[in-house]
């Protein structure tokens, strides 16, 4: 794929630390035509600050289903565009799916470029297993909450959820209910900024620790899967043998 075949580029943002960015970031937001913005006051002041100026379109989930078709037209015309988000790599919890799965189609070519997302720092600075891991990003507010928690009973994987400040406590709390108040987990709060915090324990503790701590900030909670229950060598082999003799 020759980097001038592509019209899409999604690029990566600061999630709380402007020296984030990256060079090729930069150099790819230099060089589209447009860049399309989740919210054009926030991304325009990133711009400002990185010195780049170039016209902002807005592309949100209002929008996002209206706008798609026109992109895409312009696309083909020859347009180059950017989706940035407020923070963290567009499509991540945030509008870009959709005009990606349309580009794609239009046999048009998309690249998304590495950066910050807050997901893996939070996921890496857990401390639990990160070989296998469940992206589950936010969680049903109200409708459809307790069925997707009831689907995760059974996740042998770390599973990862993007939380609000003010709905923490209610996630711990039910969380703990479905998987036991001990299984271990990780508050990440403020990720890359000035007062960054990763609080690990059991869902217990945690829920202790925030009852008397502030809880402000943006926040990602990392939760152990479902601990396997590993046989010992006596058990593997009574099995063996009950095999054999119902076998026999
Ligand atoms: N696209 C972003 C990404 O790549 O991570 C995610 C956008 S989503 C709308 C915003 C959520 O991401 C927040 O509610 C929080 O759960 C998480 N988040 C973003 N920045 C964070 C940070 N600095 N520290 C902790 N969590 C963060």
């Amino acid at each position: 794929m020759s980097e001038s075949s592509i019209r899409l580029f999604l690029v990566p943002t600061p999630i709380g630390n402007l020296k984030d960015i990256t060079l090729r970031a930069i150099e790819t937001l230099r060089s589209v035509d447009v860049i399309l913005a989740e919210d054009t006051r926030t991304s325009g002041m990133l711009l400002k600050h990185l010195e780049i100026s170039k016209p902002l379109q807005s592309y949100h989930i209002f929008n996002e289903h209206k706008a798609v078709e026109k992109l895409v037209e312009r696309m083909k015309k020859g347009e180059v565009f950017a989706l940035v988000s407020d923070a963290g790599t567009p499509a991540i919890s945030d509008p870009g799916f959709l005009l990606v799965r349309e580009v794609i189609s239009a046999g048009l070519e998309v690249q998304c470029l590495p950066g910050p997302t807050a997901f893996v720092p939070a996921l890496v600075n857990s401390g639990l297993p990160n070989d296998r891991f469940v992206f589950e990003g936010f969680l049903p507010h109200k409708k459809g909450r307790k069925t997707r928690i009831d689907s995760l009973l059974e996740e042998i994987r770390t599973m990862i959820f993007y939380e609000s400040p003010h709905r923490l406590m209610k996630t711990l709390e039910q969380l703990a209910e479905a998987f036991g108040p001990e299984r271990q987990a990780c508050v990440s709060r403020e990720l890359s900024k000035l007062h960054e915090e990763n609080v690990r324990g059991s869902l217990a503790e945690l829920m202790d620790y925030y009852e008397t701590n502030p809880l402000k900030g943006e926040i990602v909670l990392v939760v152990e899967g479902k601990p396997e229950i590993k046989e010992t060598r006596e058990e593997k082999q009574e099995k063996k043998q009950a095999a054999w003799k119902k076998n026999k």
